[in-house]
């Protein structure tokens, strides 16, 4: 049996985000679900891949229903960043997608990377349903996300170093 095996159905948020200095930060998933709060790691290449691979499910979900409204792409920067804790739950090995056309609800699907020798059916799953709007949303923000070197404060639109950095925005505060 997996220690973890979660669905968040449907999520309220699902988003990416990096911490850490460029070159050496650390790439997260979070979605949350009223109070609960799931954080996953992932590699830089696999959320980039899967930004790429949602675009491309999305267009086949359009190709194969084309009576669905377009997914919408917009999103508010301050709203994509990820909330404490960030208390991961497992580093991700493989990622899927499904949908389901009676809901209209896309799932990404996370399985834990497993130590070697580990039983697949050890791994952890933690599934999270998402609109098509959220799954493309994370797809933008996500590219986003991997082509920066730092991210940047959403008062001012400086990086952020990882100790935080003192914002114009907030009279030279720490945030
Ligand atoms: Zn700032």
């Amino acid at each position: 049996m997996p220690n973890v095996d979660l669905d968040l159905h449907p999520v309220d948020n699902i988003t990416a985000d990096a911490i850490g200095q460029p070159g050496k930060r650390v790439f997260y998933i979070q979605g949350w679900q009223g109070k609960r709060t799931i954080t996953l790691i992932i590699e830089k290449i696999q959320l980039q891949s899967l930004a790429v691979g949602m675009e491309q499910f999305l267009a086949e979900i359009q190709g194969k229903f084309p009576s669905l409204n377009e997914a919408s792409a917009e999103y508010i920067e301050a709203n994509m960043r990820i909330h404490p804790p960030v208390d991961p739950l497992f580093r991700v090995g493989e990622l899927g997608l499904g949908y389901d056309a009676e809901n209209d609800l896309v799932v990404l699907v996370a399985r834990e990377l497993l130590p070697e020798g580990g039983q697949p059916s050890e791994a952890g799953v933690v599934r999270f349903w998402c609109s098509r709007s959220q799954l493309r949303i994370l797809a933008r923000w996500g590219l986003e996300i991997v082509s920066r070197g730092r991210p940047s404060c959403p008062q001012c639109g400086e990086p952020i170093d990882p100790e935080g950095h003192f914002c114009p925005k907030k009279n030279g505060h720490k945030h």
